[in-house]
Formats: structure tokens, sequence, C-alpha cells
């Protein structure tokens, strides 16, 4: 079985190298760190690799430990989390490509099954909740301060357990997680409810622009590169944002253009409430995602990204 495979590799491997995708959300941070705790249980010490990410995960337990960079040449074993495509390993897909032996443990339901070895479970809402079954069959003890890390994880991926990929077992592993102490409300505070000042400018330019399509059906706003630096807006400092539109009323699908460096583009991040499936959407437009949360790449300008995304919305609308 292929979670036996993976045991046996991290025990056989000296180096490891823990990954996740570029503009890392909570669920990505939060793997890699409990991927991290789980293996030093298991009497290895892993490298977590991320470039970038938001303050917002730095009090997670383990976070000190974060490498911007390492060697490239170094790694016996690679694990990528919460990442359904090589592509997205953008800043880490050197190490990924260079190690003996990979492996990627994932949530989404368009998967590449791009690593040597590939634990995939779309039912979960979170890569954490993944790992909860992938450890405990490991037996790994989820103390306090891996179950901090899964919890973030879980909590960020459903908005605080509020999507509809939610599953009975996310609400039994949280009580599980809370009975060993883990502190739910300072991590909600932390993750979900803490808004930065630039989150507020952006917030004000996405209401301003919003423009309502197809009978109020399709919200549809944009952040350029230019409001991103009047805002001295950071990464992650647009989280939450395509949920605003999402949560009008009348509102199937958010759609927000955020206009990418140096990419000569945008990225479109979309986001459903029923009856529309976004990674679908995405899929045609070479990106991918959740069936109620996706994401894609657009080049060219503002006006052509728009229109080629709305396009593609409303002809899969029909
Ligand atoms: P977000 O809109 O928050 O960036 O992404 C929403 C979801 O879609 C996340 O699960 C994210 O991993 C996925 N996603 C976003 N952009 C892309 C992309 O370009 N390609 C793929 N395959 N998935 C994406
Ligand atoms: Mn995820």
């Amino acid at each position: 079985m292929t979670l036996d495979t993976i045991l046996e590799e991290i025990k056989n491997a000296e180096k490891i190298v823990i990954l996740t995708h570029e503009s890392p959300d909570g669920d990505a941070v939060s793997s890699s760190l409990s991927v991290m705790h789980a293996v030093a249980q298991l009497g290895k010490k892993a490298d977590v690799i991320i470039p970038d990410y938001s303050k917002d995960f730095k009090f997670l337990p383990g976070a000190d430990k974060i490498l911007k960079e390492s060697d490239i040449q170094k790694y016996d074993l690679a694990i990528a989390v919460d990442c359904s495509d090589l592509k997205r390993l953008v800043g880490a897909k050197e190490y990924f490509i260079n190690a003996k032996k990979t492996v990627e443990i994932d949530h989404h339901s368009v998967n590449s099954m791009y690593a040597d070895l590939n634990y995939v479970d779309p039912a979960s809402p979170a890569c954490c909740q993944v790992l909860i079954g992938m450890f405990e069959y490991f037996g790994i003890d989820i103390n306090k301060e891996l179950g901090t890390c899964i919890l973030a994880g879980i909590l960020t991926d459903t908005g605080g357990f509020q999507y509809s990929g939610v599953t009975p077992e996310t609400f039994e592993f949280a009580a599980e997680l809370l009975r060993k102490g883990v502190n739910i409300s300072e991590i909600c505070q932390k993750v979900l409810r803490n808004k930065t000042k630039a989150n507020c400018e952006l917030t004000k330019l996405l209401y301003d622009r919003m423009e309502f399509l197809e009978n109020g059906k399709i919200a549809i706003s944009y952040i350029t590169l230019e409001d991103n630096k009047k805002t001295n807006a950071q990464i992650g400092d647009d989280e939450g944002l395509v949920e605003i539109e999402r949560d009008i009323e009348g509102v199937e699908v958010a759609v927000l253009l955020k206009e990418k460096e140096g990419a000569n583009g945008f990225k479109v991040s979309l986001r459903s409430k029923e009856n529309v499936n976004v990674s679908d959407i995405c899929f045609l437009l070479g990106g991918g995602g959740h069936s109620r949360a996706a994401g894609c790449f657009i080049s060219g300008t503002l006006e052509q990204a728009k229109s080629r995304i709305l396009e593609v919305i409303k002809q899969e609308m029909e």
C-alpha cells in the first residue's frame, strides 16, 4: 500500500525536504510544518523550504525553522504537500526534480500525480485532514504542537468549518485536537479574523470596482500591481477578498483578477456558491483547484483577461 511505501521511504532517507505550492495559504504552510513534526517523531530531520509566505502563519509551531532556500542537490526524498501539479511548485520545483525519490500528499481532485508516490484524497477539505489519517496509520502522536498546525490548515481551507467540503470526520478530528489542548479560538483569531491595514485598503478597492453581470450571478473585481504598491500589500494581504464577492446575495460565481508581478497577466481566483464547478473552468485555462474554489493564470491586459475568464464562465453556466 502507498502509505507503507511512503513510511519506508521516510525511514530510508537521510536528507528530506518538504515543499508546497506558490503563494502558500494556511493549509499549505500548516501541512508542510505538520509533516516536519511527524518526520521528527520518526527520528528524521527534514527541511521545509517556502520562499515566501504570509506573516499570519509565523506563529505556527516550527515556523521559525522554515528556510527560504537550500542546496538543490542534497535531498534523498522530497515530499510535496497541498500541491496538485509540478507547475505549482514555483520556487521549490528544482528541489523536487533533483531529489532521488518523490512523494506528494494532496487533496485536489484534479491532480497530475507527478510524484513517484502519490497519496491524494479529494474527499478531504484540507490537506491537513489527509495528513491526520496518514499520521494515525504511521503511529504518530498528534500532540498539541502538531495539532495546532493541523487545525490551522483545516480552519483556513474550510473557512472555519463553513465550506461544503467539511465532513463529519473534520469535526471528530477537531474535537480530538481540542481534547489535546489545541487553542482553537487563538488559531481562528490569527488565521481567519485578523485583517491587515493593507487588506482593508484592498477591500475598499475591491468594492469600488465590483461589477455584477448575468443578472447578478457573476461578481467581478480586480487588484493591480499599482494597488499593491500604494497599499504596501505583502504576500497574503489579498486573502479573503474573493470570498467577500461570493457572499453577496444572488452571486453564483465570484471572480478576482490579481495582476501578477513580472508575468504580464493576471492570476484569477474563482469561487462559487452552489452549482458551478469552478475547477472545471480553471482547468480549461490551464489551472485547477476545487469545485468551489479554484484558480488559473491568464496573460494579457486586464480587459483581455476579464473577457477571457467571463467567456469561459458564461459557457460553463449555460
Ligand atoms: P486561490 O484562488 O486561493 O489562489 O486558489 C484556490 C484553489 O485553487 C486552491 O486550492 C489552489 O491550490 C487552487 N489553484 C489556484 N491557482 C491554481 C493554478 O494556477 N493551478 C492549479 N492547478 N490550482 C490552482
Ligand atoms: Mn489545501
